[in-house]
């Protein structure tokens, strides 16, 4: 493809990802608490004035604005456009990697739902049933018709993605009589099974647990957690099955497991 119709379609597919990171945030906000994604309109959570447009272009609005309500003065947490950009650079590098074709539509759709999901589980420790039960089915029919996997591979990566976290809660429960993991990582890592296959699903839980292991260790070191702080495996979970979307090439290191 020539260079400069890719750098347009590099741009195109960041300004999309900019607009789809403006309604992340409401779903990040929004689906943990049980309200409606469409209405009542997006307000200013401290004097509840609704935005107009010209203050909702995702990433602009909160420079300009700095970080303020134009009403109330009141701040907007620099989380809103961190996730804006952080959607827009998905898009971009998920054209940048596979140009425009079902695949690409597939790693741009299921990185955006693990950020919001990464995030949702990372100050609420849930990963809500309407997006997870859902990334499963859309996992199988994007292997059908040509995603990131074989639909064969799909279907088994789905299947031991819930059977193995399943066991682990399981066996938890019988030898120390607590939870080791969430049901919503047991449909989460089926969702993931679903897009990225058998190997890729199993390696992503080994990192995942290993990022765990990291950051769980690094907080007691530094005195801010215990061997009983829970962390938000699903956190972990959407981090790790970025990287394998994003740097295939890059974990080929792990390729005997
Ligand atoms: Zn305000």
């Amino acid at each position: 493809m020539d260079g400069w119709i890719q750098d347009l379609l590099i741009a195109e597919a960041f300004v999309l990802g900019a607009v789809v990171g403006s309604f992340l945030n409401v779903v990040i906000y929004r689906v943990p608490r049980r309200m409606s994604i469409v209405k009542p309109r997006s307000a200013c959570p401290s004097c509840a004035t609704p935005i107009a447009w010209y203050d909702n272009v995702p990433m602009l609005s909160w420079l300009i604005l700095r970080g303020r309500c134009r009403s109330c003065r009141g701040a907007i947490a620099v989380r809103y456009p961190l996730v804006e950009a952080s959607a827009a650079a998905l898009a971009a590098f998920a054209v940048g990697l596979y140009g425009w074709q079902a695949v690409t539509i597939e790693v741009m759709v299921f990185a955006w739902l693990s950020l919001a999901l990464a995030l949702i589980d990372l100050e609420h420790q849930i990963l809500p049933d309407v997006m997870t039960i859902p990334a499963i089915l859309f996992g199988l029919v994007f292997s059908w018709f040509g995603g990131f996997t074989t639909f064969v591979d799909s279907v088994a990566g789905a299947l031991v993605g819930a059977l193995l976290p399943t066991s682990v809660i399981l066996l938890y429960r019988w030898l120390r009589g607590i939870e080791g993991m969430g049901w919503g990582d047991v449909k989460y890592l089926a969702a993931i099974g679903a897009v990225v296959g058998l190997q890729g699903c199993l390696l992503v839980l080994v990192v995942a647990a290993v990022l765990g292991a990291l950051v769980g260790g690094f907080l007691i070191a530094i005195g801010r957690g215990s061997g009983k702080t829970a962390l938000p495996f699903g956190t972990f979970l959407a981090v790790a099955v970025i990287l394998w979307l994003y740097m295939p090439s890059s974990w080929r290191i792990l390729s005997p497991l």
